[in-house]
């Protein structure tokens, strides 16, 4: 005599896990759980996936912000260079900075940008 998973006797040709299922272990509704484990599972694979690249692509976007940063950094310098010592010197970093980026704007229009 064998036993369902429950301890009852089990009835030949029924399923251990599922004992009023006429099917032999494992049956139909056994595999339809297993399937709904492996959604499950799927999912919040899927989900940690979305998360990492979510996550790169901030980190993509802190690194673009930082190197545009930089750039500026380097241009406003280049552009501080040709300015006569008066200019440079005679006014605060603010309205030197803002004078840069129209000079900028400027510049990009002139490409036709
Ligand atoms: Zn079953």
């Amino acid at each position: 005599m064998s036993f369902d998973i429950y301890g009852n006797n089990l009835r030949s040709g029924y399923c251990e896990v599922h004992p009023d299922v006429h099917q032999s272990y494992p049956c139909s509704l056994c595999y339809a759980e297993r399937k709904k484990v492996d959604d499950a599972k799927r999912m919040k694979k899927e989900h940690y996936r979305q998360m990492e690249i979510n996550h790169q692509r901030d980190m993509e976007i802190e690194e673009q912000k930082h190197s545009f940063a930089r750039s500026q950094a380097i241009g406003f310098n280049k552009w501080c260079d040709g300015l006569t010592d008066d200019q440079r010197y005679g006014n605060d970093y603010e309205f030197l900075y803002k004078k840069f980026l129209l000079y900028q704007k400027k510049q990009q229009e002139g490409k036709g940008e």
